[in-house]
Parts: C-alpha cells; structure tokens; sequence
C-alpha cells in the first residue's frame, strides 16, 4: 500500500513535564496516495489537535511526547520552526473552516495566491498566469476581473474557493482541511465538497478531512477515523463503516446525522451526556458514561483499537464488540448523566 501519511502512536501533551496533560494518545491512521480520510467527532475528541500536530502548528504550550508523522517516508516529529515552515504549502496544504479568517482583507486575492507562490521561489510572472489557472481549476467564474479584486467582493462559498486555490498553489500532495464547510450554508457546502472530490479526480491530491458531521464523511471520504476523549475508537472504510459500525460512540454518530423524513430534513436528538474534557478523562473507556452497553470492565480497562471478527478489514476499541464478535444491540435502558 502507498501511504503518503503515516502518523504512528503519536501522543500531545500539555502543561509541565512532570505533570503532562495528555490530550492525544497513540493516535495511528495512514492515508494513502489519493484517497480521502476523514477524521471524524464531536467538539474535544481531538480531531484539530491531530490535523494541527501533523501540520506542526501545535498551540503554545503543547508538544508531541511520542509517536511519528511520516509524510512520504520522511518523519516530521522533530523538525524545527523554519523546516516545518519550508514544508507548509509545498508538501503540505491547510485549508481552515473560516475562509474569512484565512485571507488578508486589504489584499487583492491575486496578490495572495501569488505570494504563496513567490514564497516557494516562483517568478512573478509566472506566478500571476498560475494563479489565473488556479482561479479556473476552483471554478470561480471570470478569473481575469476577479483577481484583481478583494475578499470582501467574494460570497463566502467563493472565499473558499479561493482558500483552495492557495492550498493547491504549490502542487502539495497533501491537503489538511479543518470542517472547511462548517461555515457555509448548505447548499454552498455541498458544491465545495464536490469541489474537493473533483480536484481529488482531477489532480490526485490527496485530503485529510476533519469534520463533525458523518454527512460530509459519506459524501466526500473513503476512509474514516472516528475519535473520542482524544483516542482512534473506530477506523476503517467508510462503506464498512456505515454498513455496521462496531463501536457504540459511531454508532451513535450515524444515528444522531439527519435523516431525511417525507419531504423533510429531521435531525435527531444529539447522543446524551456531555463529551468529555480532556484533562478529567472518566477512567477506562472515555465513552462509558454514556454508553448503552457499558460494563465493568470498561469503566476500569482503556479497550485497544482492534480488529473485530465480524469485521475484520476495519477496528474498533470496544471490550463487548471484541469479546462478541461484533457489536450487539443496546438495551432499551438510562444512560448515566
Ligand atoms: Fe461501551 Fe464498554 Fe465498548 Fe466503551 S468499551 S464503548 S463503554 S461497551
Ligand atoms: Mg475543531
């Protein structure tokens, strides 16, 4: 298999050394060449901490305590400021949820697109028709009036397009995307989440897509990683994980996307109990207190990621599905607050 990323047991800290605050734990996932891996859960789950740990933007105060990130056979835990700066934009590529945010209102987006190219040692020349071609391959319409003119001349989905075009400036092979839909309205996310599927297509990039929404994980992934209390709980294919999620937390995730009743969108009540802070992890497996199927065990053992006989392309971090098979029915029953 020809994995691009490769991130191994990678562990983030916080705090003092004596007293770390771990909020990632052994977290393993590859991503092959092309292919879309959506990192998946609710808010706290750690997901932005994995995508900011692999790109090197850690926020003050947190450190990577162990693991790897191999991107293309090369370990980036250990890299230095300036070499983590060199690798932005070339071999690796951001695209963040606020496209707001990520551009510089008082610049044109011609000017924007073009330092990220002039940044990496293209001519200027070169890098205004470039920038035209990007402009055309996100689908923004009249590309030689629009580069002239600022982000606030631009729809929100159109921002976006225009953040993308950054991301693609330098051909990096890799693109982080943090719920970069998260802020559009729905019918705007779904033409930027066929935007991404096509430049998948079309130039074989490929994505690292963090989101909440199990949604965007249908339309747009092949691969899933499903996180809670700052561990992989789930991971596999996305057809096999939708088919028959394995541990309690997916399964709840897919029941809590709306559904589509008659004629209109319904969603329903979001998984009970409260995702829990990251620095007072319940003892065990994280998701106990709210899970359905819970018992003591679980409240005492952390569950490792493994493969599940009835599903064993595909792993999940749960003691009944594991001791089961697979991964039995709930109880009718209260979940414990
Ligand atoms: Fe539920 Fe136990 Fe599985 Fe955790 S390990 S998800 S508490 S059954
Ligand atoms: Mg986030």
């Amino acid at each position: 298999k020809d994995d691009l990323l490769s991130v191994r047991d990678l562990t983030v800290e916080f705090g003092p050394d004596r007293a770390p605050l771990r909020v990632l734990h052994e977290i393993s996932f590859d991503v092959a060449r092309g292919r879309i891996l959506g990192i998946v859960g609710e808010s706290g789950s750690g997901k932005s901490m994995t995508a900011k740990a692999v790109m090197g933007m850690l926020p003050e105060g947190g450190r990577i305590a162990g693991g790897e990130i191999r991107l293309a056979d090369r370990n980036l835990v250990g890299l230095d400021a300036p070499q983590l700066r060199r690798l932005r934009g070339r071999d690796l590529a951001m695209v963040f949820q606020d496209p707001q945010a990520a551009l510089n209102p008082v610049k044109t987006i011609g000017w924007q697109i073009e330092e990220a190219l002039t940044v990496h040692g293209m001519s200027a020349r070169d890098a205004r028709s470039r920038a035209l071609d990007l402009l055309r391959q996100v689908g923004i319409p009249d590309p030689e009036t629009r580069i002239d003119e600022y982000p606030h001349q631009f729809s929100g989905g159109m921002r976006q397009r225009v953040v993308i075009a950054i991301a693609l400036a330098n051909s990096a092979p890799l693109i982080i995307a943090d719920e970069p839909t998260t802020a559009l309205d729905v019918t705007i996310q779904a033409q930027v989440l066929r935007l991404l599927v096509e430049l998948r297509e079309r130039l074989g990039v490929t994505v690292v897509m963090i989101t909440h929404d199990m949604g965007v994980v249908a339309e747009l992934c092949d691969d899933v990683i499903v996180m809670y209390g700052g561990r992989v709980v789930e991971r596999g294919a996305v057809g096999d994980i939708f088919a028959a999620p394995q541990h309690p937390y997916t399964r709840a995730l897919l029941r809590s996307m709306p559904q589509v009743a008659g004629d209109r969108l319904a969603r329903l009540p979001a998984i009970p109990g409260a995702t829990p802070d990251l620095a007072h992890l319940p003892p065990g497996c994280a998701f106990h207190p709210r899970c359905g199927l819970a018992e003591e065990v679980c409240r005492r053992t952390v569950p490792a990621l493994a493969p599940i006989p009835d599903r064993p392309q595909s792993e999940a971090a749960c003691h009944v599905a594991q001791r089961e098979g697979r991964l039995p029915p709930e109880p009718m029953r209260e979940v414990e607050a």
